[in-house]
């Protein structure tokens, strides 16, 4: 492959954000879509649950948007809510147009002609979903259509290190002009230019110990947009799914919330049902109530793990309803329809990240974000359920005309952008030294920035970041770049900006909750904005 590769637009991440606003773009224009492994891996192949939309005649827009609202704790921008919302339908017809199946309903009473689930958070049955494998069945439609379009360059097992702006070219006007990019097979760094380059990389669970993302959750876009000089906000809000299946060897498995949307019971280890002590809503609580009420009794009990049961229900419905965790528990083990399985939460969601505005466009121009990565509003303090998969297609919708429209502007200068700089060596003990780092970050952000904060806490993880932080810059500018330290250069960094917007919240507000502060601050209901050094604010057209 040549050194420099140059395209119009630079998709960097190939989830349900970055295939849709590819597959949205007009096929005559040359795009790449670089994925750090294979073209499927991110977090929306493992979706179970679905994806929210006004589908049903029941069902009302105003309704979703209060359901949103309500969830992100008053956090929420209502105008960012209304343009997902209403959007939702055309979303859900896009994607059928795509040819995805979702399951259709069989019951005669029902309007919809789709099978509609309820999560928690919602007050109305409007999740459309394929059996429990939504993402998987969204993920592979998707893959499918890009593999037909010939101007689409796909770049898997490859990793974006570093966005390139002209600022560090010495031009005073700056923009983003393309991305570095390592290819893990090879080990060769290639410099990728293009008008438009959309970070799409999902979000940064794995800065956790326990999560229910898959490895490439290291929020790469994230970091790179931050040191490239575009705001962060909301990094404080890191949602923990409540029940990931608790085995030594079930790697972070998750069970879907639409378990309890079917009435599936948390219980202790005794069978006690805890949940209608701790809210009105039980088990159909939004998450962060239930994932802290679960970390409550686990401590207070010194239990290891609880229980979600649904063997009440006819052992038909929930194999047919739920056929991926009920094969994935028995390879454990666990007969759903018969016991109930053991739970444990972990982290599952980065409802922050690169703060973009309503056409996603970061602060940097030439630059956007989508997806998990972006911070758009429509989450505020906690994600409601299946909004984030809507979030990515109505975002890639919205950045693919953006783009498309500014595509007929005349191109900046690109002939100047410097190449990588390949000198580096590799160092013997570079990689274990890089291992234990990693081991280390993602310890004690579990133990100390996790659901249940204290600013002392806080200040030790920040203490300890500061310090892991200097070894990695010594080790990036001397040693060859790999996969591993890339990664944790970036969950370093991902995680300073988690726990510096967790000391700026001196209150308690959705996801997080902190001892020192343990309600709601009404003077403190607006999103937390972190600014990086290299901020510039963008002309706004
Ligand atoms: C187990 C699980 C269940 C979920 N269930 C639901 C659900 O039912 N409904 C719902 O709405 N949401 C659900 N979510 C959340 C939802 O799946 C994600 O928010 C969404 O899929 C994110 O899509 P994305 O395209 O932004 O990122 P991803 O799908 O994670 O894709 C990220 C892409 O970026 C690439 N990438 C990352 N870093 C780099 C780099 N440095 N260089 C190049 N490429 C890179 C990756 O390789 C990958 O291709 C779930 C998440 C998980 C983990």
């Amino acid at each position: 492959m040549k050194n420099i590769q140059r395209y119009d637009v630079l998709v960097l991440g190939s989830g349900a954000a970055g295939l849709s606003l590819a597959l949205r773009l007009s096929p005559h224009i040359s795009i790449a879509v670089i994925s750090k492994r294979e073209l499927h891996e991110g977090s929306t192949f493992y979706a179970q649950g679905g994806i929210s939309a006004v589908l049903d005649p029941r069902d009302s827009v105003d309704s979703h948007i209060q359901d949103t609202l309500k969830a992100g704790g008053a956090l929420c921008d209502r105008d960012v809510v209304r343009q997902v919302v209403e959007r939702g339908p055309d979303a859900i017809r896009w994607l059928l147009d795509q040819g995805v199946h979702f399951t259709r309903d069989e019951d005669a009473d029902r309007e919809s002609e789709y099978h509609l689930t309820r999560e928690g958070g919602h007050t109305h049955r409007r999740v459309i979903h394929a059996a429990d494998a939504t993402g998987k069945e969204v993920q592979s439609t998707l893959t499918e259509r890009m593999g037909e379009r010939a101007n689409v360059d796909l770049y898997e097992d490859h990793n974006a290190v570093d966005l390139i702006t002209t600022n560090k070219m010495g031009i005073e006007e700056n923009r983003c002009v393309g991305a570095y990019v390592l290819d893990r097979r090879s080990g060769q760094v290639t410099t990728l230019v293009a008008r438009f380059v959309v970070v799409a990389t999902g979000g940064a669970s794995k800065v956790y110990l326990y999560t229910s993302n898959p490895d490439i959750a290291t929020g790469d876009g994230i970091a790179m947009a931050w040191r490239a000089g575009c705001r962060v906000a909301n990094m404080e809000f890191m949602q923990f799914h409540p029940t990931c299946l608790y085995h030594p060897k079930a790697k972070s498995f998750l069970i879907t919330e639409a378990l309890r949307g079917e009435g599936a019971r948390l219980l202790l280890p005794d069978g006690e049902r805890f949940m209608p002590r701790f809210d009105e809503r039980a088990e159909l609580a939004p998450r962060d109530i239930v994932a802290r009420a679960i970390d409550h009794e686990m401590k207070r009990l010194g239990a290891e793990c609880l229980y979600l049961d649904i063997s009440h229900r006819p052992a038909d419905f929930v194999q047919s309803h739920f056929p991926t965790i009920y094969r994935r528990c028995l390879e454990y083990g666990v007969d759903i329809t018969r016991e109930s399985i053991p739970v444990v939460p972990a982290a599952h969601y980065t409802c922050g990240g690169v703060l973009v505005d309503t056409r996603a466009r970061t602060d940097l121009p030439g630059l956007y974000a989508i997806g998990e990565a972006a911070y758009t509003g429509l989450h505020g303090a906690n994600r409601m359920a299946s909004n984030s998969l809507l979030e990515c297609l109505v975002y890639s919708d919205l950045a693919a005309q953006d783009i498309e429209k500014s595509l007929g502007e005349p191109p900046v200068e690109r002939s100047q952008v410097p190449p990588w700089d390949a000198s580096r060596v590799t160092e013997p003990d570079e990689e274990i030294v890089v291992a234990h780092n990693w081991e280390e970050l993602r310890r004690f952000m579990w133990d100390y920035v996790g659901i249940v904060r204290t600013n002392k806490r806080l200040r030790r993880a920040k203490r300890r970041v500061d310090l892991l932080r200097q070894e990695i810059i010594e080790y990036y500018s001397n040693f060859r770049v790999s996969n591993d330290l890339l990664e944790l250069r970036n969950l370093v960094d991902v995680a300073d900006l988690i726990i510096r917007s967790a000391l700026c919240r001196r209150e308690s507000r959705g996801l997080h909750y902190t001892l020192d502060f343990p309600y709601k601050d009404a003077s403190q209901r607006t999103p937390t904005i972190l600014i990086p050094d290299s901020y510039r604010p963008r002309r706004r057209s």
